[in-house]
Formats: C-alpha cells, sequence, structure tokens
C-alpha cells in the first residue's frame, strides 16, 4: 500500500467538484481540493446565480408598466445598474462564502491554487506563494467549461457572459451573437434593463434542439417586447470605432453597436491541466472521456461535469460528483440517469421542458403515432396589464401507450411548473394519469391537465 497526502484529490470548486468532495469527506475520506478563483465555480460566480439576478432585476420594467393596468401609478421608476452590480456582488461573495463554509464543516481542506496533474497519483499546485507538490490516491477533475469565442477579426473586442456580468457602465446598442441558452437569456436580460439589443444567430432557428413550436414562439414574443432577432446571420468582423463597434454581418450590412456579446457555446477547461502529457483520453473537442462511473482511461483519475462534454448543466454536475464519490467512496456503484432531464431557459417569456420534442418524438416514435396536445393562451396576469404576450404549452404523447414523452411550456413561472411535471414524466405517466389530476386554479399550470 501506498502512503497518499490525500484519498481523494479535487480540482475545481465548481457545483460537482463541491458535492462529490463533500460526499466523500463524508464517507471519512481525506480530501483535499483546489480552486484557483473562488469556491462556487461558474454557476454561483459568472453563471446561474448572478444570471437569475439579473433576470428577476430586468423583469421589473415590464412589471412596472403592467402594474398601471393594476391601478398603480408610479412617475419616478429608474433603473441604476451600479446599484445591481453591488447588490449582486454581496449575493455572490455571501454565497461564496456559504460554499467555503459548508466544505470547512465537512472537513475538506480548500487550498488557493492552479492544480496540474503530473502523474497517476500526483499533483503540482501554484499559487501566489510558490509551487507545492502532492499525492492523492484518486483524482477529480471538475473544472468546468469556458466561453468558446470564434476566431474572427476583432474577436478581441467582444465579451463573453463572463464580462458581462462587471459592465462599468450599460451601453445603449449590445449585439448578441448565438441563440442558444445563454444568448436569449441575456438579449432578454438587457432588453429589459433599456439596451436597445439585437440578437444575431447563425441558423434558422434559436434554440435548436428545443421544441420548434417553443423556439419559434420565442423569437415572436422577444420581437413583439422590442428585440431586434435577426436569423440566418453571423458576424465576420468587429471594428473598432470612435463611437463603439462596427459589426460586419454575413448578409453584407453593418450593425453599429456599444458592446457585442458572444454566447457560442462553453468549451471543457483543461488548459494547464497536464492531461495530455498523461496521457488522459479526450475527444476532438478537448472533452474528458470516462466510463459511465467517471473514470477516465487512467485508473485513478476521473471526470465530472462540463468538463466531460455530457451536459453542462449545474443539477447533472452535482449528480455525477454524488454518484462518483457514492461509487469510489461508499462501496455503491451508482450511475446517473440521464432520461428526462428539465431544463428552464431563463429568457423572457421563459421556458420550461422535459423529455421529447415533438420533432424528437416524431423520429423515435414515427409521426403517425404520437400525438400533441397544444393551448396557447394570455396568462391571466396579462389581461388587465393588456400585455400582448401569448404562453404556449404543449404535451407531446406516443398513440398506443398513451405515456407522455414530452411536456413543453413557454409563459410565465414556466422553471417553476416544469419541475413538478418531470417528476410525473420520470414515473411514466400517461395521458390519462394528467387527465384524471384535478387542476389547480386558476393558475398557468392546470393547463397542462386539462388538455
Ligand atoms: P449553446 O450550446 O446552448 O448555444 C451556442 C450557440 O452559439 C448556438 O446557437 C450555436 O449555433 C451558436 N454558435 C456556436 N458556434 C458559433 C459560431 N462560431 N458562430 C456563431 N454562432 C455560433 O451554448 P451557450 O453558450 O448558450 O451555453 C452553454 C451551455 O450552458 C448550454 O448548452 C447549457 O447547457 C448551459 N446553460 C444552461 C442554462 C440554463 O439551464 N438555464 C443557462 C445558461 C447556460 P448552432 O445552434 O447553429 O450550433
Amino acid at each position: 500500500m501506498y502512503d497518499y497526502d490525500y484519498d481523494f484529490f479535487v480540482i475545481g470548486a465548481g457545483s460537482g467538484g463541491v458535492r462529490s468532495s463533500r460526499r466523500a469527506a463524508s464517507y471519512g475520506a481525506k480530501v483535499g481540493l483546489c480552486e484557483d478563483y473562488r469556491v462556487g465555480g461558474t454557476c454561483v460566480i459568472r453563471g446561474c446565480v448572478p444570471k437569475k439576478l439579473f433576470v428577476y432585476a430586468s423583469e421589473y420594467s415590464a412589471h412596472f408598466r403592467d402594474s398601471k393596468g393594476f391601478g398603480w401609478s408610479y412617475d419616478d421608476a429608474a433603473f441604476n445598474w451600479s446599484a445591481l452590480l453591488a447588490a449582486k456582488d454581496k449575493e455572490i461573495d455571501r454565497l461564496n462564502g456559504l460554499y467555503s463554509n459548508v466544505l470547512k464543516n465537512h472537513n475538506v481542506e480548500v487550498i488557493q491554487a492552479r492544480g496540474r496533474i503530473t502523474g497517476a497519483h500526483s499533483l503540482e499546485l501554484t499559487s501566489p506563494s510558490g509551487v507545492k507538490e502532492i499525492t492523492a490516491e484518486k483524482i477529480l477533475i471538475a473544472t468546468g467549461a469556458w466561453p468558446m469565442m470564434p476566431d474572427i477579426p476583432g474577436i478581441e473586442h467582444a465579451i463573453s457572459s463572463n464580462e458581462a456580468f462587471h459592465l462599468d457602465v450599460l451601453p445603449e446598442k449590445i449585439a448578441i451573437v448565438g441563440g442558444g441558452y445563454i444568448a436569449v437569456e441575456f438579449a432578454g436580460i438587457f432588453l429589459g434593463m433599456g439596451v436597445q439589443t439585437s440578437l444575431l444567430y447563425r441558423g434558422e432557428q434559436i434554440l435548436r434542439g428545443f421544441d420548434k413550436d417553443i423556439s419559434s414562439k420565442l423569437t415572436e414574443e422577444m420581437s413583439k417586447k422590442g428585440m431586434d432577432v435577426r436569423l440566418k446571420v453571423n458576424v465576420n468582423e468587429i471594428i473598432k470605432t470612435e463611437q463603439g463597434l462596427d459589426l460586419k454581418l454575413s448578409d453584407g450590412s453593418i450593425l453599429s453597436v456599444g458592446a457585442v456579446m458572444y454566447a457560442t457555446g462553453r468549451v471543457p477547461n483543461i488548459k494547464g491541466l497536464g492531461l495530455e502529457e498523461l496521457g488522459v483520453k479526450l475527444r476532438a473537442n478537448n472533452s474528458i472521456i470516462t466510463n459511465e462511473y467517471f473514470k477516465t482511461n487512467i485508473d485513478s483519475i476521473f471526470a465530472v461535469g462540463d468538463v466531460t462534454g455530457n451536459i453542462q448543466l449545474t443539477p447533472i454536475a452535482i449528480k455525477e460528483g454524488s454518484a462518483l464519490s457514492e461509487t469510489e467512496f461508499n462501496n455503491n456503484p451508482t450511475k446517473v440517469d440521464y432520461e428526462n432531464i428539465p431544463t428552464a431557459v431563463f429568457s423572457q417569456p421563459s421556458i420550461g421542458t422535459v423529455g421529447l420534442s415533438e420533432e424528437e418524438a416524431a423520429l423515435k416514435y414515427g409521426a403517425e403515432n404520437i400525438k400533441t396536445y397544444r393551448s396557447e393562451f394570455r396568462s391571466m396576469k396579462f389581461t388587465l396589464a393588456d400585455r400582448d404576450e401569448r404562453s404556449l404549452m404543449k404535451l407531446i404523447t406516443v398513440k398506443n401507450t398513451d405515456k407522455v414523452v414530452g411536456a413543453h411550456i413557454i409563459g410565465p413561472d414556466a422553471a417553476e411548473i416544469i419541475q413538478g411535471f418531470a417528476v410525473a414524466l420520470k414515473l411514466g405517466a400517461t395521458k390519462e394519469d394528467f387527465d384524471n389530476t384535478v387542476a389547480v386554479h386558476p393558475s398557468a399550470a392546470e393547463e397542462f391537465v386539462l388538455l
């Protein structure tokens, strides 16, 4: 038997790393973790959490307008970006402290350093105070992903969502490039904060892979709110001017903006980890290949979360981190079930989705074997407000089993609504089960059991 400094050493204090290290320590392992920035990772520091706070902030402009229909009046509603940034930073500091304490309370030793794997059981930790060598029986890579910026002339003038959380001033006009989660969420945020917003997407329909009715509804509703949504267009070059930036677009036009934000996907964060030298197997996009128990081709090295290029969602990284520690430190081999993962897009209006889109179901079962139920309506909340925004709900069922294989909603509170229906799909609910469920009235969610 070798004597290692740690039973388990984790690189990266994001969602996957924090969960896995705590869980391993709770089973009695001696656990160390290194992080070169702040505990919490992308989700807490520069992702889900500050993003959602920004979404809440940006929604107030519409709430103020709506409130007049309910008898409210106001004269001086004004938005202060610096005040929001300061409040957001304070909350992130609080969460950062909370996460650090959780690790401390679970006896995970947190080392502020950058980790590099030098052997199957050894690491080099670099911090301002120097370089330290350590050994560990098992090593986990949980370093997440980083924004991918395409290689076009002038890309150095663009920002990613990382910088969007710290802009000194809000630009008057912004262009967001991309049509995925981050692009549509930030486009809604900036628009709600009063910024003239253009969303530039290279394909025919934003949110590729989502149910097409849902993604085209989002395009329609965002356009109605005054967003300049442009499809089948890309940026060929970014030119810095005295006033701001000129974007040379693929359709030959020029779009002048104060800032351009790229949300063109995120790539595995493996730089400087020493993986190539070690021979850890990677895919062409640099994601780490693991087996279903998160083990790489080297027996003592594991990876979870975005760095594996799997589904880039916080709850998935958490589940993977947990499963790995169950397997390795509790003698309980545990896999993650990737079926029916619910997700929400915090666009405006928001989207909640679980299971198959109509297109995916048609491919899997044959278009003639599925039945789709659909309801489009104006939310009660918007009637007095006279807001011209409509919600859409869809259920996709398989005819011969009556099983619901997809549930999709775009409208207010979509994320809150879809979570419960995800349980129903996980349990294999049929359309009849939905029909037999008493509606919660009056609500938007009840539409799902009244279709
Ligand atoms: P996505 O993969 O969702 O979207 C990337 C977008 O950029 C796509 O529309 C893609 O187009 C486009 N794109 C890719 N390369 C280029 C290029 N070279 N030029 C122009 N456009 C390009 O990535 P995001 O960055 O939005 O988010 C990363 C991940 O983070 C998501 O996949 C999601 O899993 C997660 N996330 C989840 C959130 C949530 O749960 N609410 C919120 C934010 C992020 P095309 O479709 O044509 O490939």
